[in-house]
């Protein structure tokens, strides 16, 4: 396993990070892989969504959050008014599944980001969706805890970047519902402001 990719170069062409990350090899998650999750949505998406790592159901279909995880997910931006293909880009910190659905390790974390950062990098979203404390931990730094943190705006690489619980926490606990929708209004509310202020929503 390589110890860090971060003096890699960036790749400037979309197309080409694409083909480099879905033929990785970097890190022993690659030998227990059936797919490699490269993300999903506008490659120019006003917003970025990023999770943790890759499901069983995700690994298995090569596309993120397919799981009950993500039909959670999509039902919360459906409200929003955000649709995958229009408004997002989704992707996770490893983009290779763990096996168990594990925590991805700080050395897996290591090794994989900077693909992340360069999706950021041509992305160039306005504005970050955090999803849940592995997302938060590795983007943000250690000193952030989901439970209290979550809600507020804070920056991550350069960007306004919200983090917000992991749909499979609120799949654990339907009590996080009405906070995470406190979360998304506030979102929706920033979409507006800086990209849309015509932008639907039937319910924010
Ligand atoms: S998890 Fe990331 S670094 Fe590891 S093999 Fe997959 S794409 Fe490469």
């Amino acid at each position: 396993m390589k110890a860090s990719l971060f003096d890699q170069e960036m790749e400037n062409d979309f197309d080409l990070l694409k083909e480099k990350v879905i033929s990785c090899r970097h890190c022993d998650l690659s030998q227990t892989r059936n797919n490699v999750i490269f993300g999903e949505g506008n490659r120019n998406a006003p917003i970025m969504i990023i999770g943790e790592a890759p499901g069983r159901d995700e690994d298995l279909q090569g596309r993120p959050f397919v799981g009950k995880s993500g039909q959670l997910l999509d039902k919360i931006l459906e409200v929003c008014g955000f649709s995958r293909q229009q408004h997002l880009f989704i992707s996770n910190i490893v983009k290779c599944r763990p096996p168990d659905n594990r925590i991805p390790t700080p050395a897996e974390a290591a090794v994989c980001m900077p693909w992340l950062i360069n999706q950021i990098e041509l992305i160039n979203p306005g504005i970050m969706i955090l999803l849940g404390a592995t997302a938060l931990k590795y983007m943000a730094g250690a000193d952030y805890k989901i439970t209290r943190d979550r809600g507020k705006w804070i920056t991550c690489q350069g960007k306004l970047t919200m983090p917000v619980y992991h749909p499979a926490a609120l799949l654990r606990d339907p009590s996080l519902k009405r906070d995470t929708w406190e979360d998304f209004k506030k979102i929706v509310s920033k979409y507006r402001e800086t990209y849309d202020p015509h932008h639907y929503s039937a319910h924010v």
